[in-house]
């Protein structure tokens, strides 16, 4: 019987990418999305019999309707990936308490709100896998991405928590934490940066939404059952 992906934020970028490579691994596939219906339906196109849920995982009324369809409709949940991010680009003073709290809401609280429910249904089958996407700055901490950073370090934490926690339940908590990676949440850096970082990475170039997504399957697979609390750096070694 086929397993069943939950991936957060899956309408674009590295949750798009997720949700394909899953597919195409034979997983049944569920597709969230907050606002890009477009993106989102053109992908449940491209994956015949993958549920779309539209839900804003910072809610916790959608994220607990969300749980409940995927396990009614594919009879169980087998793998989370807590995907759904923003960031927010500023020096600290002249970010807004309510940046701040929006950035917590989705970043750490979506992350809460979907590991909860999610652990509720893979506890009754004394199994999951639960992959939650960090960053590297979560892990050094990034000039003008304090906030951000400390969503993702948050992240980290509560990974390496939850692992101890799910263990004795037969569930894996692990962590990915890309680097520089070309989505659009990176269309805004300008072109001298990104070759500044370029410089930095060892492997000397920016990262794909694909190879992201190979890391996050492998974290789900077999070949990953004695791995947890890990964070696993897809970075081209930026960090070492
Ligand atoms: P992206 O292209 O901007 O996509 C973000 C995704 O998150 C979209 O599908 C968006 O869906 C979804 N999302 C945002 N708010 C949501 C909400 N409230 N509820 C449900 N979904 C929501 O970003 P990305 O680069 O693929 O980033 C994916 C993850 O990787 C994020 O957690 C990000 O922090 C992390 N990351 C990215 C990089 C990078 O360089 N790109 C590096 C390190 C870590 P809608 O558009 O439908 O709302």
């Amino acid at each position: 019987m086929s397993k069943t992906v939950f991936i957060t934020g899956s309408s674009r970028g590295i949750g798009a990418a997720t949700a394909k490579l899953f597919y195409n691994n034979g997983y049944n596939v569920v597709i969230n999305y907050n606002n890009s219906e477009k993106e989102a339906l053109a992908l449940q196109k491209e994956l015949p019999g993958c549920l779309l849920l539209k839900g804003d995982v910072s809610k916790e009324k959608d994220v607990s309707e969300m749980i409940a369809k995927t396990v009614s409709h594919f009879g169980s949940i087998d793998v989370l990936v807590n995907n759904a991010g923003i960031s927010v680009v500023n020096l600290l003073t002249d970010t807004t308490l309510e940046e701040w709290e929006k950035l917590f809401s989705i970043n750490v609280t979506g992350t809460f709100l979907t590991s909860k429910y999610a652990t509720k249904e893979m506890i009754k089958n004394h199994s999951g896998k639960i992959i939650n996407i960090s960053s590297i700055w979560g892990v050094s901490g990034a000039c003008m991405e304090s906030c951000y950073s400390a969503s993702k370090g948050a992240v980290i934490a509560f990974t390496k928590a939850l692992a101890k926690e799910l263990g004795p339940s037969g569930i894996t908590v692990n962590c990915v934490a890309p680097g520089f990676i070309d989505t659009d949440m990176n269309n805004d850096v300008e072109e001298a940066d990104r070759k500044a970082f370029c410089d930095e990475t060892p492997l000397g170039r920016i990262g794909t939404p694909e190879e992201v997504a190979k890391t996050i399957l492998f974290l789900a697979s077999d070949n990953a059952s004695f791995i947890t609390g890990q964070i696993i750096g897809v970075d081209g070694g930026v960090i070492i």
